[in-house]
């Protein structure tokens, strides 16, 4: 196999240079009534606020930002529908780069609008039958447009990285980092930054119980691919782990923890109910993690990565009103 070169730290430090004045500095927010569920100190590094609605901002303008001339007037294609789509056409409208999305034709209207709306072209796939992989690289191929995938990819791991980093600036040193886990770029990242601020941080993937692939391949040391899980957590329904991101967790992470649909609702209501905030079903696997080991965590410090706030809002209140959960919804 090729060698691959993993990012490091200082390149999450160099992506939050590049990065610095596109993408907020989001808020760590914390609350007396989630410390006293938990018995730790809680700090929630809060990118439901980032721009565009979650971190994946960090990544894809990070990715962007590094385009030679050349990449920068043939264009990127991304396939995704969901949040690294609107990432990356929102990176490339700032930055006058043409963007292909490569979306399933039954995506929510609302986020092929959305990606639209950035000004992307949106190419329509029927997942089923087509492989979107396959379309995205040969629209690549074909027009000499750069494939940006949503988190194997070393400029995308640092970049989700600099969240980690902006929380480790704010509060010091932590005793444990709870970070939602679909792919791996956002873990991947936030690990090599714990590692360096708090060598004795304990780091954590959490991932929805359906879709447990990152545990099974962390626990027997290869890439493990599963079908694509039916949960809520949408942003975590990613089959496999990456080739950077996977030995960069095997090397850094010290767990890998899952919970359920259930346990996710119960956070995102805590979210509205007492923070004020819409946090969608995958942002909220940190907080659920924490509050299910919480014998763990009594008198610590711990960080809490919320991932993103993008829910269609007319399922954000049936999931509310406990409906909606372990139906035969899939990968959309
Ligand atoms: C993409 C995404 C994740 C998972 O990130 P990975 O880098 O694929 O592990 C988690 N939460 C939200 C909101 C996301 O959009």
């Amino acid at each position: 196999m090729r060698e691959l070169t993993l990012p490091g730290y200082q390149d999450v430090v160099a992506a939050a240079e590049r990065i610095n004045g596109f993408a907020h500095r989001t808020p760590v927010l914390t609350t007396a009534t989630a410390n006293k569920m938990s018995g730790a100190e809680l700090f929630f590094k809060c990118e439901n606020f980032q721009r565009m609605g979650a971190f994946k901002f960090r990544g894809a303008m990070n990715a962007l930002l590094q385009f030679s001339m050349q990449q920068k007037k043939h264009g990127v294609v991304a396939f995704s529908s969901g949040n690294h789509a609107q990432g990356i056409a929102l990176s490339a409208k700032l930055l006058g780069i043409p963007a292909t999305i490569v979306m399933p034709q039954d995506a929510p209207a609302s986020k092929v609008a959305a990606t639209r709306g950035y000004g992307a072209d949106v190419v329509l796939y029927d997942r089923y039958t087509e492989d979107r992989e396959k379309i995205g690289q040969a629209l690549a191929d074909k027009h000499g447009m750069t494939l940006i995938p949503p988190y194997d990819h070393p400029h995308i791991i640092a970049g989700q990285g600099t969240a980690a980093k902006e929380l480790f600036e704010e509060v010091g040193n932590l005793d444990a980092l709870f970070v939602c886990l679909g792919g791996g770029g956002l873990l991947a990242g936030s690990a090599l930054v714990a590692r360096h601020h708090s060598p004795l941080c304990k780091i954590y993937g959490v991932e929805p119980q359906a879709g447990n692939d990152g545990q099974q391949s962390f626990r027997s040391g290869k890439i493990v691919h599963i079908e694509t899980p039916k949960t809520i957590a949408d942003g975590a329904q990613t089959q496999h782990l990456g080739q950077y991101t996977f030995p960069l967790i095997q090397k850094n992470v010290d767990d890998i923890l899952t919970v359920s649909d259930a346990e996710l609702v119960s956070c995102m209501r805590f979210f509205a109910e007492r923070m004020k905030m819409v946090v969608e079903p995958t942002g909220c696997l940190g907080f659920a993690a924490a509050l299910a080991h919480k014998e763990h965590l009594q008198g610590k410090s711990v960080g809490i990565i919320i991932s993103g706030g993008n829910v269609d809002i007319s399922r954000y209140s049936q999931l509310l009103a406990g409906r909606g959960i372990n139906n035969d919804r899939d990968c959309i």
